[in-house]
């Protein structure tokens, strides 16, 4: 159950984000993460409620963009979208382990709402 941590750390990292702007709430946190992350999204988004309980970052929504895993093939200098199984370009079939995506855990954005505006700010 890595989600824990994986929630704490973004607890701390958007706190510390949010901190130069007083007064300011957390409203929403969209976060990419690769599809080979191995990270359960029912189990994130449980952790992110308890995780944030009690804290300024209470009722902060958290939305996972999943980003699939790319590769990329020097056969046919492209770059593919596969399954997670396979390691092959989807192109012409070659095997590869030229990552190119897939495997991020990131803060994309961060969502406030200050007491006169609302804004966005980017991690
Ligand atoms: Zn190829």
């Amino acid at each position: 159950m890595h989600e824990l941590s994986i929630a704490a750390s973004i607890v701390e990292t958007v706190t510390e984000s949010a901190a130069a702007y007083p007064g300011a709430q957390v409203i929403e946190v969209r976060l990419r993460v690769g599809a080979l992350s191995a990270v359960v999204e029912e189990s994130l988004q449980f952790c992110w409620g308890v995780s944030t309980e009690g804290t300024p970052l209470a009722g902060a929504k958290l939305v996972i963009r999943t980003m699939p895993v790319v590769v990329h093939c020097a056969g046919c200098n492209a770059d593919s979208e596969i399954g997670v199984q396979s390691f092959r370009c989807s192109k012409c079939g070659e095997l590869t382990a030229d990552l190119r995506q897939g495997q991020e855990l990131e803060i994309e954005s961060i969502e406030i709402e200050e007491p006169e505006s609302a804004s966005t700010v980017t991690a």
